[in-house]
């Protein structure tokens, strides 16, 4: 209970006066007590309070008068508001996807308290991949989903608290990290940054107002719904090839829109695509415009051959976008951490950046290789530069 200048006009005769000195005193309040049978001044001086109002018990609380308030009321004049409770850690991790997952496995392993806070699905993108055959270790592949579950299980298993919260903003206040969340307020004395990155978006008319009907982002979550349909895939680069190639699945024929005039993929993946007989590459095309009758579903793609000048309709089921990734770095905003020119964070080789005790590591870092065996190979590095940061401060 907050200790506030407190004075009550009362009498020994009145119960309600005796009520409330007899909570004050339960609730160690200290008042002073002024006794309207005492004298003429003190009753005037009550009255010049009240606006005349000849009532007992009148409270004076730092200027607030009450007049014979309940209990209820009492306390919630003497309340001091709390500050926000604050969840402090020593560590915590902005994302729980690969990489913060490694540096998870690496901290609790060492019994470094650490809390990793995610907005969507724990184990990030590669979560939503569906087959990784890049990975080492897996001779035959390895399901993203798969992966993920493994890397979160581990990080638990060695302690690692997974919560579900979306960071809104994050600021330094010297040793002690605040970070604020649609799940309340932490304080870590190290923070990583391992928000990775989201889908690009065309911008173009049609793209917004049909997605989740018929234009989507991820083909892993979403593919299946297009068994023996048309679609097209927008995007030239490795996660398009990719996803085109994991699409044909279910597809019935995919056409593939690419602004350049040839893929920009690995060459496993070109070949595929070249040898794929439900795949036609159309090159040096642009995508203009997504169509269909309002409040249905995508009934075809506009697109301009740029050598031609030709613009055409491509019939169409769905469309899938995979033109790059843009790195989630919004929440930084007034943060003071310093990003490059395309919004990525930039680090020292230690993976701390420019503020002391806030470390990132991988898609969202600048320069970072945007692979999950990098990914987790960065969060392994970060969780042995946070230790030892930890153990320079103390
Ligand atoms: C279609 C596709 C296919 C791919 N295939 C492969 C492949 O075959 N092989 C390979 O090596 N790599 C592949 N990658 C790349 C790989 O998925 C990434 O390199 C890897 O997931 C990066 O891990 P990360 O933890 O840095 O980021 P992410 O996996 O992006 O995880 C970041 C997490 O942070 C969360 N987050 C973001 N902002 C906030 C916030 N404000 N508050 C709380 N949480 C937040 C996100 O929800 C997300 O779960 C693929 C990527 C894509 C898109």
């Amino acid at each position: 209970m907050a200790q506030k200048n407190l004075i009550i006009y009362g009498a020994h005769w009145c119960p309600d006066s005796q009520r409330v000195k007899h909570w004050l005193g339960e609730h160690d309040v200290n008042y002073v007590w002024k006794n309207v049978d005492d004298s003429q001044a003190i009753v005037d001086e009550m009255l010049s309070k009240t606006d005349n109002t000849n009532l007992i018990p009148t409270l004076d609380i730092d200027g607030t008068i009450l007049v014979n308030p309940s209990d209820d009321e009492l306390a919630a004049a003497l309340h001091e508001p709390e500050e926000a409770e604050i969840n402090y850690h020593d560590v915590i991790t902005i994302g729980a996807g690969p990489t913060a997952l490694a540096t998870a496995i690496y901290t609790t392993r060492e019994d470094i308290d650490t809390v990793l806070l995610e907005k969507g699905v724990v184990g990030g993108l590669a979560a939503t991949t569906d087959l990784i055959e890049n990975y080492p270790g897996f001779d035959e592949g390895v399901e993203g989903l798969h992966l993920a579950q493994n890397l979160q299980k581990q990080a638990e298993r060695f302690g690692a608290l997974i919560e579900l919260a979306e960071v809104s903003s994050i600021k330094d206040e010297g040793q002690y990290k605040k970070i604020i969340t649609s799940n309340g307020t932490y304080g870590a004395r190290a923070v990583l940054i391992a928000t990775g990155s989201d889908y690009k978006r065309l911008n173009v008319p049609g793209e917004t107002e049909f997605y989740g009907r018929g234009v989507h982002f991820c083909a892993t979550c979403d593919g299946a719904f297009y068994r023996d349909k048309r679609l097209v895939v927008v995007g030239g680069g490795n996660s398009a090839a990719q996803e085109g190639m994991f699409l044909t699945k279910f597809a019935s024929h995919i056409d593939m829109l690419v602004r350049g005039d040839h893929l920009k993929a690995s060459e496993v993946l070109i070949k595929k695509i070249e040898s794929s007989d439900k795949i036609t590459v159309h090159f040096n095309t642009t995508t203009d415009e997504i169509l269909g009758e309002e409040g249905k579903f995508v009934t075809g793609v506009r697109a301009t051959d740029k050598q031609s000048g030709e613009s055409r309709v491509i019939a169409t089921d769905g469309v899938f976008v995979f033109v790059g990734l843009n790195p989630n770095t919004a929440f930084l905003a007034d943060s003071g951490v310093k990003l490059d020119e395309h919004g990525f964070v930039e680090t020292d080789r230690t993976l701390q950046t420019n503020i002391s005790g806030i470390f990132c590591a991988g898609d969202v870092r600048a320069g970072a290789t945007q692979q999950i065996a990098s990914a987790v190979g960065e969060g392994a590095t970060a969780a042995l530069m946070i230790r030892e940061y930890l153990e320079e401060i103390g």
